[in-house]
């Protein structure tokens, strides 16, 4: 049976904010930082001109669950956001952690780390009393979206298409999924996954940044005796992997700038603009559905929202952090980062 949410003190959905620091580039432009952090709360000093050129300032405050400010470490990242969730997977939990931002403001600088550490945490409770005698297993797998195509980042880049059983589950025909029994392992899969994301010719990270990565720990309980696909009641939850128990999804969006390339001059680029800013609008009215416990979710808005059904629906835990840039130049794209932030909480 289902827990619900009341049986444990993990909120529903949280929103994070992440500030990174002033990079090389911007230090030699001596470009201001226009972002200060107070505890939960931030401001956003956003430098303008009246109509006859005199400069002022206009201050946007947001707050949020969470702010990280630029000192905070990848590890405080991790135990700030996803490892309260960790324990409650094993309680069929499926969760989600977004990272959201602007190329370059640090997407995936925060969620690459992210599952090596969750994984570690997994992999130690798989082995606590508790689990030990259930046949728990890890799996890990590692796809992308790109102009609303699924491809396996862990095996060659095959491409995968999505089909749906009759009670809602999700199922990525043909995704390779490997078990995880130590976590060295892990590292070696984000690394060879990372460098299969869509380089193109302009170089990985111009291309990257039209792609959601997607990572997956799946916790699955094995049925030694039982081989299902002689069971007349065989399911495609239940494949010869398991049952699902609980999982975890690790996203690192697309650009969020990138959605705003639908003038472009390239078709090719029209196209996966348009498709990226459908999915990120898609994605926030199904986080602001989960958060109002409508029945209804609108997962159908776009692929990425689609393949993430099941993680919509029962039990469900959503963490998302907003990544920000901290120089002026970067104050506009901020400023929808924390407005699109600020609707999803
Ligand atoms: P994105 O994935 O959003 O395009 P990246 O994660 O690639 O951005 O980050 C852009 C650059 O900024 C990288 O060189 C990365 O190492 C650096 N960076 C990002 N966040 C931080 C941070 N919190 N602290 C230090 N450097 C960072
Ligand atoms: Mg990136």
């Amino acid at each position: 049976k289902e827990i619900s949410s009341r049986e444990n003190n993990v909120a529903k959905i949280k929103v994070v904010v992440r500030k990174r620091p002033l990079n090389k580039k911007e230090l030699a432009r001596k470009e201001d930082d226009v972002v200060s952090v107070c505890a939960n709360a931030l401001t956003v000093h956003e430098p303008k001109l009246k109509v006859d050129l005199t400069a002022y300032v206009e201050k946007h405050e947001f707050c949020f669950d969470a702010v990280l400010d630029q000192q905070v470490t990848n590890d405080e990242v991790y135990r700030e956001t996803v490892q309260p969730i960790i324990p409650i997977i094993f309680q069929r939990t499926k969760a989600t952690c977004f990272a959201y931002g602007q190329t370059g403001s640090g997407k995936t600088y925060t969620m690459q780390p992210l599952p090596l550490r969750a994984a570690e945490d997994l992999v130690r409770l798989l082995h606590q009393p508790t689990y030990r005698d259930q046949k728990f297993k890890l799996w890990l797998s590692y796809f992308e979206i790109y102009g609303g195509k699924l491809y396996d980042l862990l095996s060659d880049r095959k491409k995968l298409c999505m089909r749906e059983d009759g009670r809602q589950q999700v199922c990525i025909v043909g995704l390779q999924e490997f078990e995880v029994l130590d976590v060295q392992i892990v590292k070696e899969y984000i690394e060879r996954g990372s460098n299969a994301r869509s380089t193109g010719s302009t170089g990985a990270n111009e291309e990257s940044s039209r792609s959601h990565a997607i990572l997956q720990l799946v916790v699955k309980k094995h049925n030694e005796v039982k081989d299902t696909r002689r069971n007349s009641n065989y399911d495609a939850n239940e494949s010869k992997n398991g049952k699902v128990v609980g999982k975890i999804s690790f996203i690192d969006l697309a650009g969020s700038e990138r959605g705003a390339d639908t003038t472009d001059n390239d078709r090719q680029t029209r196209i996966e603009g348009a498709e990226i800013n459908k999915s990120l609008l898609a994605l926030k009215e199904c986080i602001r559905a989960l958060d109002n416990d409508q029945i209804h979710i609108p997962f159908r808005g776009s692929k990425l929202t689609e393949v993430l059904r099941d993680s919509f629906v029962g039990n469900s835990r959503t963490v998302m952090i907003s990544c920000i840039s901290p120089n002026a130049g970067s104050c506009e794209h901020t400023l929808n980062t924390l407005r699109y932030a600020d609707r999803v909480k």
